[in-house]
Order: structure tokens, then sequence, then C-alpha cells
């Protein structure tokens, strides 16, 4: 079965997107092979972030894979000239770790589109780590990398500091459809939509996303993740 390509599927959209990369970037360009597209050359920004002191300055080369889905879904980027070392925020297919899948999908979301993509969360990913290599410097509160900077960035969406209520809103989510009525999975006991209702109701259209973060966490070894039986409650 041939899939038709995004960039095939709708000309009219592949059109404006060399376009505006064109104004916008005109060091990248789009390489076109028969089932897959490509963006590949030198990011050169200059940029402040609000609540940070400094203009930061700086090029990266770079190649932005576009998933079959998109804009469904966002793009990938590999870091090509070795600037960025494995350590430092990239995920074992050597993608770069712009932030959590549903971080990244909700922004996308917003407006989607390379150029969004690059100013939005490519940018500030690759300010983050001009940031950190030049000045060791983290703006802007750094996640950490992998399961454990997943569960922190959840438990601030759900504001709570209960990682296991945490990891049990994310599986109600993935299971279940929304009963407001029923009681929310953090086991506070109240009723989800006098409790975490809104918050879960927010992440239900991005759920591929939570999903693909949940996955993480549920197969990593950070502990604790997987709940040490109920000892406790017996
Ligand atoms: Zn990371
Ligand atoms: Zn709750």
């Amino acid at each position: 079965m041939a899939i038709v390509p995004w960039f095939d599927q709708d000309y009219q959209f592949f059109v404006s997107e060399i376009k505006s990369v064109k104004e916008h970037f005109p060091d990248l360009h789009f390489k076109i092979a028969t089932d897959n597209a490509q963006l590949v050359g030198k990011l050169n920004f200059i940029a402040t972030f609000l609540g940070y002191k400094r203009t930061i300055e700086d090029t990266y080369f770079i190649k932005i894979e576009y998933p079959n889905d998109y804009p469904s879904t966002a793009p990938v980027v590999f870091e090509t000239a070795g600037k960025i070392p494995h350590s430092y925020h990239t995920n074992p297919d050597k993608t770069l770790c712009l932030g959590t899948n549903h971080a990244i999908d909700t922004i996308f979301q917003e407006n989607p589109s390379t150029i969004h993509f690059v100013k939005e969360i490519l940018i500030p990913y690759l300010f983050r780590f001009s940031a950190f290599s030049l000045y060791k410097e983290q703006p802007f509160g750094e996640l950490k990398h992998g399961a454990e900077g997943l569960i922190d960035y959840y438990k601030s969406l759900f504001v709570t500091d209960n990682q296991y209520s945490t990891i049990d809103l994310l599986k109600y989510i993935k299971d279940k459809p929304y009963r407001g009525h029923l009681r929310c999975p953090c086991g506070s006991g109240s009723r989800i939509r006098n409790c975490h209702g809104n918050k879960m109701i927010q992440m239900y259209p991005n759920k591929r996303s939570v999903l693909r973060d949940l996955d993480i966490i549920i197969k990593s070894e950070y502990p604790n993740s997987k709940r040490k039986e109920k000892l406790i409650f017996q």
C-alpha cells in the first residue's frame, strides 16, 4: 500500500512551508525524496527570552525529519555537526529531546508549521543548550532527561507532589473515557469533576502524546515509577 507523502497530499501547504522557511531561515533547504522530506542546513538565531538576562546568538547545523502524518505530528530534529553531546537531552534514536511529547504536541498544534516549530520548540531548546555550554547556566528550570523529568512535568501540570497519583491519573487517561462523577484516580476521594477533572479534560485532545510519555515512564528504571505494592494499606 503506497502512502501519499504529506507534501503531495496538500501541495498548497507544502508551498507555503517552502516560502516561509526561505523567508525566515534562508540557510535551511528542503530535500525531497519520493516518500519523505527533510529540511537540512544551517540555523542561525539571535534570541532573548523573558526572564533570562542574556541575548544569545548561535549557529547549529540541523536536519529536520518529517513524519508521514505531518502536520498531525511534529517533526524530529538531528544536530549534525556534533556540537550537542548525546549526554545532553538526546533520545535513544539520536533525535534531540526537545521536551515532553505532551509539551511539544501542545505547542506545535497551536500552529502546525515548520516556522512555528523552529521558533517555539527548536530554538528554545538550542538556546537552553547554548546558555548551558557557553555560560553554564540553565534558564527556565530544566527538566531532568527521561522518566524522572517526565514525572516532574506531569506532577506540575496536575499540581501534585505525589508521583503515584500522577501515574494513576495518566493511566486513567490511557484506559478510560472522561467520567466526571467517578472518584478521582489521584486517590483524593473526591469526584473527578471536583478534583483533577479540568486538567484531565485538557489532556484528552493530546492523548497520543500523553501515552507516549506514559510509555517511557512505565518502561523506565526510574525508582518507584512502578508501584511497590500496597503493603501500607493492608
Ligand atoms: Zn531530555
Ligand atoms: Zn484528583
